[in-house]
């Protein structure tokens, strides 16, 4: 049964990429853009940037409110208690390193940090560079046999010296909601901070920060249709509370002489520098575009598009679908045939999908594979879409084997 996306021609890209003879299928890397979310970006460009929080004249003054008014949106969507629990940054990655150095002084030799065993590499790094840079131990939670974080291990990995719990919330490679309450409720039974990587989880539902009780939830904008460049840091009044400065420049200080300085708090204080204005308003914008969808509606369709892909791959000889994904995406790979070689077939027929170790290569390595071939799905995706993936997966198989 055919399955169209009513929001397809609402991303004017989408038609422009078919014209070029691409199809789309690299969601999960970035997405295509509303047309509101251009027409935004166009009306503050057309009608005047400015600098915000700084100027008191009418240009500067618009800025701000319209900045403002997309943290309060953001406040909104992720049910955060209040906009000023919304700091910006320069992506997730940016955020998981504000916080890697914020949260330093929180650390003692011995403490322990925990991660799982399925982190991208923006909530690998620089948990594992502070462990280094402190002499903590970085406690690795390992997965189960569906993909998700072994809670059994988990219970027994999270204890009286874990200082901090950072997770994701779903996986970019094997596409499975992870068991936060559980996880969550542990780290703080002993103490610890929480830290959820919403990079691909945000995409997907509508997520309510205060329900999940986490310490801070972190997101790109560019995944959500949003644009590049900006990043979400969402924490808890005490949480931020107890961040330190970590980036220091205009607008994040008090007052300051040659040899001393009193800084802000969040969010101002931890938004050193001009920050991304467009990005910011951009971001307001396709907030309240997706919001004026039919929620319902856009769950139904993703989760059909996303059986059609899983059946179409399960039901084909020597594919090895990885964990046991729900939802978003589906990374495989074929036996006997190298991913970058089938990459490059599907993208000689027009198809852009991601292959290789999708920033995960921990989690790639301990599955014994050099890289894997993934189909990430968006809102406006459709079943013929799939079909032309699965015509050229056809026909790149018969080439290689
Ligand atoms: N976390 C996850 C789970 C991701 O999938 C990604 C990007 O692919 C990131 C973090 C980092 O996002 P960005 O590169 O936008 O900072």
């Amino acid at each position: 049964m055919p399955l169209p996306s009513p929001w397809r021609a609402d991303f004017p890209a989408i038609a422009a990429l078919q014209r070029q003879g691409q199809t789309y299928l690299d969601n999960a890397a970035t997405t295509q853009k509303p047309q509101a979310l251009l027409d935004a970006l166009n009306h503050y460009y057309v009608n005047g940037a400015a600098n915000v929080h700084r100027a008191q004249h009418l240009p500067g003054a618009n800025a701000t409110q319209a900045f403002e008014n997309s943290r309060s949106k953001i406040a909104h969507w992720l049910n955060a208690g209040e906009s000023a629990q919304i700091v910006f940054t320069h992506g997730a990655t940016s955020a998981l390193n504000l916080l890697a150095y914020g949260l330093e002084h929180e650390c003692v030799a011995g403490d322990e940090i925990v991660i799982s065993a399925l982190e991208h590499h923006a909530n690998l790094l620089p948990w594992q560079q502070l462990a280094h840079r402190r002499d903590l131990k970085l406690i690795i939670l390992p997965l189960d046999a569906n993909g998700l974080i072994d809670l059994e291990a988990a219970a027994s990995l999270i204890g009286p010296r874990t200082r901090l719990l950072a997770v994701s919330q779903l996986s970019n490679v094997l596409g499975a909601w992870q068991p936060l309450p559980a996880l969550l409720s542990m780290a703080k039974s002993h103490g610890a901070l929480t830290v959820v990587d919403g990079a691909q989880g945000v995409v997907h539902g509508r997520h309510d920060v205060q329900a999940l009780g986490c310490d801070f939830y972190v997101f790109s904008s560019h995944k959500l249709y949003g644009p590049e460049g900006l990043g979400v840091l969402y924490g808890r009044n005490e949480a931020l509370a107890r961040l330190h400065h970590w980036q220091f420049g205009g607008e994040m200080v008090l007052t300051t002489d040659y040899h001393t300085a009193k800084f802000r708090p969040a969010p101002l204080g931890f938004e050193a520098g001009t920050p991304p204005i467009a990005s910011v308003i951009g971001l307001g914008a396709t907030l309240d575009y997706l919001a004026s969808l039919d929620h319902a509606a856009v769950v139904a369709h993703e989760a059909a598009l996303h059986r059609l892909l899983l059946d179409g791959l399960n039901r084909r000889e020597g594919i090895r679908v990885l964990g046991a994904p729900q939802l978003a995406l589906v990374s495989f790979v074929v036996e006997g045939v190298h991913n970058a070689d089938l990459a490059h077939l599907l993208t000689e027929q027009g198809i852009a999908v991601r292959a290789g170790h999708h920033c995960a290569m921990p989690l790639l390595k301990s599955l014994g594979l050099p890289g894997a071939i993934r189909v990430s799905l968006a809102l406006y995706n459709d079943s013929d879409d799939l079909e032309r993936f699965f015509s050229a997966l056809d026909q790149a198989l018969e080439l290689l084997r």
